[in-house]
């Protein structure tokens, strides 16, 4: 198994994320499942599906038909500077390349970074190529301060179709659409005329690194919530084992960051349709599923805010979560969280009997807050659901913060969950 800093080094966007939980999830015995294939022959032990690049892992303990599911859900997508479908223009002898912005990304942190380029080409026949460009391709160049003056008294303002646009060369002449074809084809290893789509993400080429003065830090991309997808999937490996009647899974879906409305995403079927026809395979029937539905519980595990040091003020006085003093309940009685003050007990409960020290987290009463797959799941599924996860800075930066030692009091805790 990856440690968390590998985990992300192999996972530059979510279809790398998907790919990399199914590496691991392969490697520890599970099995793949056809969503197309109309019969699964289910019998005892480790399966996942995948749908693009959401990844469902579960494990059979025994041949009784499991009476309820314990749920931990997570999303292998972060924000990030995502190509458009004709992404290649010049302007001013440059080459550059069109973007869209994914999800709640921080702007300036995507400037001054020498950016690789990963994703998927598609080709005739359905056919596709996962392609990883792991060197400084692209860079989006700040302006010099001598040519804005008063940037640092008046803060960058940067308009995202203007100023976003990365260089990737030097014109010289060349068609940029040709340019770009080619340089995709090579990295793909077809024909320039073959492709017929791609789904391009820039990232990041600095790699994760453990910082701080006793390496107590982890300083790397995508940690929200790739931490997570991380702690979900060690947890549903060490999960293997426990009472029968109980099912573990791992739901790590898609689209999080942007409203989680999709095929891949958890406002959709994906998670409901697999857990339904896990049971109707097993011999229930839709009575069986919605009771099953009825006593299980989710665990959305998705990144919280540490206090900020140099911001405190923006956290609610008695609710501010530290960096390394362990895994944060998120409430929010507007249902932004799906934490209940009965889930939330039940989370307490659990992190007593194994040792785990919890924070809580609700945001200021003036301030708005984030989301998360957990409304979506309680919503569609009916389940139970608490919004839990660890303390970082810099969420949604380019390159964010953690602390090592909330990451394995993090896994402690979902495997607990998912045990049973
Ligand atoms: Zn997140």
């Amino acid at each position: 198994m990856r440690d968390l800093l590998a985990f992300i080094d192999a996972s530059p966007c979510a279809w790398f994320a998907a790919d990399t939980l199914v590496e691991e999830l392969t490697e520890a015995g599970f099995r793949p499942l056809d969503l197309t294939v109309p019969a699964w022959d289910l019998s005892p032990g480790r399966w996942y599906v995948r749908r693009e690049a959401a990844v469902i892992g579960f494990v059979l303990r025994d041949k009784v038909r499991p009476q309820r599911f314990h749920l931990v859900g997570a999303h292998t997508d972060s924000p990030h500077l995502r190509l458009k479908p004709r992404p290649a223009f010049t302007a001013e002898g440059c080459l550059q390349l069109g973007v869209e912005v994914y999800g709640g990304a921080l702007h300036n942190s995507w400037l001054d970074r020498d950016l690789g380029l990963a994703g998927t080409v598609h080709l005739a026949g359905g056919a596709l190529r996962t392609v990883r460009l792991d060197q400084p391709i692209a860079r989006v160049p700040q302006l010099a301060i001598h040519l804005d003056r008063r940037i640092n008294e008046d803060g960058l303002k940067l308009n995202p179709q203007q100023h976003l646009a990365p260089i990737w060369g030097l014109a010289n002449g060349r068609d940029p659409d040709l340019e770009f074809r080619s340089m995709l084809a090579t990295a793909a290893g077809v024909d320039p005329g073959e492709i017929l789509g791609h789904d391009l993400s820039l990232y990041d080429l600095t790699p994760a690194r453990r910082g701080g003065v006793r390496n107590e830090l982890v300083f790397a991309g995508r940690l929200d919530n790739l931490a997570s997808c991380h702690a979900g999937v060690m947890a549903l490996i060490a999960a293997a084992e426990g009472q029968p009647e109980v099912m573990p899974v791992l739901a790590c879906f898609d689209h999080e960051e942007v409203g989680s409305e999709s095929r891949s995403g958890a406002n959709g079927e994906l998670l409901g349709g697999i857990l339904e026809r896990i049971l109707l395979e097993l011999g229930g029937d839709r009575r069986a599923f919605l009771a099953a539905l009825a006593g299980s519980f989710l665990l959305s595990a998705d990144m919280a805010h540490a206090a900020h040091p140099s911001y405190p003020e923006r956290h609610e006085p008695r609710h501010k979560p530290r960096l390394g003093a362990g895994p944060v309940l998120k409430s929010n009685s507007n249902q932004r969280y799906a934490t209940s003050a009965a889930s939330a007990a039940r989370v307490r409960e659990l992190a007593r009997k194994v040792d785990v020290p919890l924070q809580d987290f609700v945001a200021r009463t003036d301030l708005g807050c984030g989301s998360t797959i957990g409304p979506a799941c309680g919503a569609n599924l009916g389940v139970a659901v608490a919004d839990l996860g660890t303390p970082m800075l810099s969420m949604h930066s380019a390159r964010e913060c953690a602390a090592v030692a909330d990451h394995g009091a993090y896994v402690r805790l979902l495997a607990a969950h998912l045990h049973g």
